[in-house]
């Protein structure tokens, strides 16, 4: 069984997620994408992100009209339940250990969508060559950022397990996950920018679905604390 996971905040979810999600299922033919917000992101400094409940009903609205998106609360539940920050990795084993219980030896094939902004700083991630050797990435392209190969991003040692394979015009390594580049329609779209937006009372209409707007709108988010309405 093959799924792609497409983890990320989602603070708020925008058209450059949801268009990029449908490109990679559509080239590479994932019949669904699992959407996955991060309960507490590590990668974000920022103090005041949305409540990972808020963020996920939100991303909810967003993927309903679609057949093959899905959300999952994996990293929420065991956030509940460990309470620490959520690494991609533990996700991912998470995820294959829940499979083979279910399927017994038929693996699960997982590719981890991910922007280049993300992926070119992977070594800042938990257990990066771990998870390297768990899952495949598909890296798509975001404008601002350089699409790098392998050998800009990884260190040594571990980019020289990868070769080039034309085939899939990416890279694969000895444990047969393989890193490969998307041609996707660049949107400059960002949920920083969004949020900005809306705390200044700007328009956002048409950076992201009208179902997620109204939802904004009802919940009062992105607002200046002494505009928000009374509760
Ligand atoms: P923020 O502005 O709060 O950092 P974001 O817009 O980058 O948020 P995230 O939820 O952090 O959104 O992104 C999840 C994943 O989606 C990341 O891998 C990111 O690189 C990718 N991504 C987000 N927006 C785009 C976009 N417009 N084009 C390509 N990739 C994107």
């Amino acid at each position: 069984m093959k799924i792609a996971l497409f983890g990320g905040t989602f603070d708020p979810v925008h058209y450059g997620h949801l268009r990029l999600a449908e490109e990679v299922r559509e080239a590479l033919g994932f019949s669904t994408v699992l959407f996955m917000p991060s309960a507490t992101p590590p990668h974000k400094a920022r103090e005041e992100v949305t409540p990972v409940g808020v963020r996920l009903e939100m991303l909810s609205a967003a993927v309903e009209s679609n057949p093959h998106f899905e959300v999952s609360d994996i990293e929420v539940v065991r956030q509940g339940k460990e309470g620490a920050y959520s690494y991609t990795v533990d996700t991912v084993k998470e995820l294959m250990g829940a499979h083979s219980k279910r399927d017994g030896a038929q693996g699960l094939e997982i590719s981890l969508i991910v922007g280049a902004d993300s992926f070119n700083e992977i070594t800042t991630w938990c257990d990066y060559d771990t998870l390297l050797e768990l899952v495949s990435f598909v890296v798509v392209a975001r404008p601002g950022y350089a699409v790098k190969k392998i050998a800009e991003v990884l260190p040594v040692e571990l980019a020289r397990k990868f070769w080039y394979d034309s085939s899939i015009e990416g890279y694969r390594n000895e444990a047969g996950r393989t890193v490969t580049y998307l041609g996707n329609t660049l949107l400059d779209i960002s949920s920083t920018r969004i949020r900005e937006l809306i705390s200044v009372g700007a328009s956002v209409e048409y950076l992201l679905q009208p179902e997620v707007l109204k939802f904004i709108e009802a919940e009062g988010l992105y607002i200046p604390v002494a505009d928000a309405p009374a509760q």
